[in-house]
């Protein structure tokens, strides 16, 4: 400082005067200073400058206070090299930006604890704290000045003070100014804060505006008509810039599968896949906690890691986009215990995840602050609330488009009925109405509904009856209905624009509201027109029907019954000509029986035509007949011929087959022919009944066959009844003629038989007694006796059985009962007869049972029955084999046992026609006839008789195959005892 005043001034006073003026000055420069610049690091570069050359030292440092780290930090300093040599000033320089003062260090509390906040230290290498002395050391620090910055009673700063290499002691003039310098730094200091303070406020504020105006946009976009994926787009966007970040984008979750909707950067569509969240474990527990996840990259693995890096993504901030509100049960219970991983749409309503937004933070962020997190929670709450809007839009779009296809198919449906349906109101005024209704009642096609009372519309659009009558309008039967009557099945005839009419069947039902109260009718008109037209046409085929059966009745002559039905049929069916034939079952051809509408010229000449089809060559038009001998009604005519040439161009027949019980009898063919003609001639008129027969005449020419068949069978079975009658007579007569020749010969034969026995059983006596004759003649004597016998003893058996018929016609066989056991009877028949024939084996089996084979009979009429039937055994197996009798018990459903008896032989047989008679008088199977096997056919009838007389029965199995022979079996009541 240059010294000009000295020549004016005391030494002392001049110092002072020089120092005050310093003092000044350099408050004026620091004031300057402090107003020029904003830029604390410069002022405080002038500072400590200005504070060097105003206290004369060579160093002067400013250190701040970082609170955080309650650390003082380097922040400036002026250093004059002064008398340290370059390398130790470069050494001192180099390290100074990394050398910090601890807060807690002694010397430093010291200093901020002085009441004066200033220290002035002589050699701080040697009376410093330990640290102190490591950094005087390094900073060739002797004596050194400390000087507190404190603004409001805190802590800012610290200036330093020193010559470096030099000890010396600060005077109070350089204190005192080394104090100016640090209020006043302080002060800028203090200002510099304030300044960056308010600096960061406006940043923040700039920020939060920013962000506020960003969920704005997004808020105003989500309740736009924009599409979710704009939505999305613009929300990724504003996310990257809010949080200042290169990369973020937006995935959807929809049935557990991930897509990315936006991005804020391009992403190749390769790597656009749609892993399942089950596969990315971070981002599955961000959604199921519904709060945001920051993952750092090596965090992250697997199929995540790949998905995050194909986006673009590295430290991720995972970010779930939760819809929903919680439920009642989620408040009670916190929300994470209840909420699940679960795909949206089971959700709606509870609060779940629908996607996720993943913003990449660059390493230099390192990780999200809180107000990220709060700003990025906002945009997810809004994507999230877009996502819920577009699903809840989309469902109510679908459920509008299923809404209108309904109401469309329904008014379709409504419209495509072919049931007419309208419906009015208790006023008689048409609410709704299909199509089908205002077409059967004539209404104007362009009427909507309600505009028209029917009962008007009626007055101009008469309705009437099936009869034909007029309907006013007040019975018209919806009318009628609006009264209160019961309205059903009921029908009436409608005029249409056309000209023709339909008959419509019309059914009402009552309306009800919600309350029950009758609010109008509903009518269903269905066309009846073809229903109407068929019942008259059925009548009609019935009444004709009826008076063919009428006419027919009674009637027993083939030819008489034909004519009949022939006339009838003729008449009803519009033809003028036809014919009956028969068919011959043997040869298989029809012969005319009768005709009518025919000269007998052009009967032969017709008839002649018809063989092509009636009697056919082989494989020629042989359907016709065919399907006539199948039974079905035929139609002859070009139609349905299929064969070229056609020969029926000009025929028309229809042919019903007279048929009963599937037994083809006749055929009646009824012909049109000469009208087709007449039709068919060039010029010819069109004839008022069409010449085709339809489906009706074929239908009443059947039923008109289909009785003639049944009358002719019925005189057919007449006749044979009277027949059948007539033999029955004879066979009566004939068979009394026979009992009383029975009679009479078992009466006169029994006397001379007895005796020609008897006189030849004398005979042989005397013979045997006579010595005195040839031995030769008296063989021949001998075999003529024993000849005479056998046959006398046959014919007595004749002549028994006969007199046993007779006695049985006339009632006179009284039964000799007794308790018999039938295994005796069994076996004393079964050895009587099986030492008469050596062709034979007569055995017997008895089945054991609890109960003996005990009979009430007559032991000889017993031992009668099975001589019989073991004769007949015999008699009908000439080639000999077995015969067996077989005794066996059963009980029967009404308790009472039985006990069964079974003769079986294997011979001829009996054919099954023969056995429904065989137990008749005289009666013998055809089977027998021209064999030399004798009989008269009374043996059976008389062991049923028997049989019967002792409450049992007899009957008889055989397949009338020879060789398989016949079992006779007979029952008879067991006795207990
Ligand atoms: P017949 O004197 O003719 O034998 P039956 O009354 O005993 O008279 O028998 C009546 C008919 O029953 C016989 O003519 C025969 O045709 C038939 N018939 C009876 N028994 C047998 C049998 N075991 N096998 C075959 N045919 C039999």
């Amino acid at each position: 400082m240059p010294d000009e005043h000295s020549l004016f001034m005391s030494g002392q006073k001049h110092i002072h005067a020089t120092n005050a003026i310093r003092e000044n000055n350099l408050l004026h420069e620091l004031a300057h200073l402090l107003t020029s610049s904003s830029d604390l690091a410069h002022i405080l570069q002038l500072f400590v400058r200005h504070a060097a050359e105003a206290c004369d030292v060579e160093r002067c440092a400013i250190w701040l206070l970082d609170e955080s780290r309650a650390l003082f930090l380097p922040s400036t300093y002026h250093f004059a090299q002064g008398n340290l040599s370059p390398k130790q000033f470069q050494a001192a320089d180099y390290i100074w930006h990394r050398t910090a003062l601890p807060f807690d260090d002694p010397i430093i509390s010291q200093l901020l604890q002085h009441e004066q906040g200033m220290l002035s230290l002589a050699d701080l290498q040697t009376s410093g704290s330990q640290h102190l002395r490591a950094v005087a050391k390094k900073f060739f620090v002797c004596s050194v000045l400390l000087i507190a910055l404190i603004r409001e009673g805190r802590p800012v700063g610290i200036l330093t003070l020193d010559n470096p290499g030099r000890a010396a002691s600060f005077s109070s003039e350089q204190q005192q100014l080394a104090r100016t310098i640090a209020q006043h730094a302080t002060l800028a200091i203090h200002n510099a804060y304030l300044s960056q303070e308010a600096h960061r406020e406006r940043e923040r504020a700039r920020r939060l505006i920013t962000r506020a105006q960003s969920l704005y946009t997004i808020a105003m976009a989500v309740n736009s008509n924009k599409d979710l994926p704009s939505i999305l787009e613009i929300a990724t966007q504003h996310l990257a810039r809010g949080l200042n970040v290169e990369q973020a984008c937006i995935a959807l979750l929809e049935a557990d599968q991930l897509s990315i909707i936006s991005s804020n950067q391009h992403i190749s569509p390769e790597s656009n896949f749609s892993p399942p969240l089950t596969n990315l474990p971070r981002s599955l527990h961000a959604a199921i906690q519904g709060t945001p996840l920051f993952v750092p990259q090596q965090q992250t693995q697997g199929e995540e890691k790949r998905w995050f890096e194909s986006l673009g993504l590295h430290h991720v901030m995972i970010m779930p986009l939760m819809a929903g509100e919680h439920t009642e049960a989620e408040k009670r219970h916190g929300n994470d215990q209840h909420r699940q991983h679960i795909p949206a749409t089971e959700h709606a309503g509870h609060i779940h995840c629908v996607g996720f937004a993943f913003i990449d933070y660059p390493k230099k962020m390192r990780s999200p602050s809180q107000g990220h997190y709060a700003f990025a929670q906002d945009i997810a709450t809004q994507c999230a609330l877009a996502v819920e809007k577009a699903r809840i839009l989309a469902e109510a779009e679908q459920a509008v488009a299923l809404a209108t296809e309904r109401a469309n198919t329904l008014d379709a449906v409504f419209n495509a009925m072919t049931e007419g349906i309208i419906v009015l109101d208790m006023e008689g005024r048409i609410a709704i109405n299909n199509n089908t209704a205002t077409h059967f009642l004539g209404l104007p096609p362009d009427m909507r509904p309600p505009t028209i009372q029917l009962a008007t519309f009626l007055q101009h659009q008469p309705i009437h009856s099936l009869r034909g009558q007029r309907i006013p309008p007040s019975d018209f039967p919806l009318a009628r209905a609006l009264r209160g009557e019961h309205v059903r099945g009921e029908y009436f005839v409608t005029r249409r624009a056309d000209g023709t009419e339909r008959a419509v069947e019309v059914n009402v039902e009552p309306l009800f509201d919600g309350e029950a109260r009758q609010i109008g009718i509903v009518g269903a008109f269905r066309d009846a027109t073809e229903q109407v037209r068929v019942d008259q046409r059925i009548r009609g085929a019935l009444d004709t029907m009826l008076h063919a059966a009428e006419a027919v009745s009674g009637l027993t002559d083939t030819k008489e019954i034909s004519h009949h039905v022939l006339t009838m049929s003729l008449k009803t069916l519009n033809c003028e000509r036809g014919m009956v034939l028969l068919f011959d079952r043997d040869t298989q051809t029809f012969t005319p029986l009768l005709s009518l509408g025919f000269t007998e010229e052009t009967k032969e000449q017709w008839l002649a035509e018809q063989a092509i089809w009636l009697a056919p060559d082989e494989g020629q038009y042989t359907s016709f007949r065919d399907q006539l001998l199948g039974g079905h009604v035929t139609l002859i005519n070009a139609e349905q011929c299929l064969e070229q040439p056609n020969p029926f161009q000009t025929t028309m027949i229809l042919a019903a087959p007279i048929i009963h019980n599937h037994n083809l009898q006749g055929l009646m063919l009824l012909d049109r022919s000469a009208r087709l003609r007449k039709e068919k001639q060039p010029g010819g008129t069109r004839l008022l009944v069409n010449p085709a027969f339809n489906i009706w005449d074929m239908a009443v020419a059947e039923g008109i066959a289909q009785f003639a068949g049944l009358a002719i069978e019925q005189a057919r079975w007449q006749q044979e009844v009277e027949i059948a009658r007539m033999n029955a007579e004879t066979m009566r007569r004939s068979n009394a003629l026979k009992d009383e020749f029975l009679a009479i010969t078992a009466h006169e034969f029994r006397t001379p038989l007895t005796v020609i026995l008897a006189h030849s059983q004398m005979m042989g006596r005397i013979l045997s007694r006579t010595e005195q004759i040839d031995p030769i003649v008296r063989e021949k004597f001998h075999e003529s006796i024993t000849s005479i016998d056998v046959q006398t003893h046959q014919l007595t058996n004749i002549v028994n059985t006969f007199l046993e018929v007779t006695h049985l016609n006339r009632g006179q066989i009284a039964l000799k009962l007794e308790a018999i056991n039938l295994e005796d009877i069994v076996k004393q028949a079964v050895a009587t007869h099986a030492a008469t024939s050596s062709l034979h084996q007569i055995s017997y089996a008895i089945e054991p049972y609890e109960h003996p084979y005990l009979v009430m009979g007559d032991k000889a009429r017993l031992l009668q029955i099975f001589a019989n039937l073991l004769q007949n055994a015999i008699k009908y197996s000439s080639h000999g084999g077995p015969i067996n009798v077989i005794l066996t018990q059963y009980t029967p459903s009404e308790d009472k046992p039985m006990i069964e008896v079974r003769v079986k032989d294997t011979g001829i047989g009996i054919p099954p026609d023969a056995q429904g008679r065989l137990f008749e008088r005289f009666y013998r199977a055809p089977n027998t006839e021209g064999s030399n096997v004798r009989g008269v056919g009374l043996g059976l009838y008389v062991v049923a008789e028997f049989l019967r007389l002792h409450g049992g029965t007899i009957r008889v199995e055989s397949t009338g195959i020879p060789g398989e022979g016949s079992c006779f079996i007979f029952t008879l009541p067991l006795i207990k005892q």
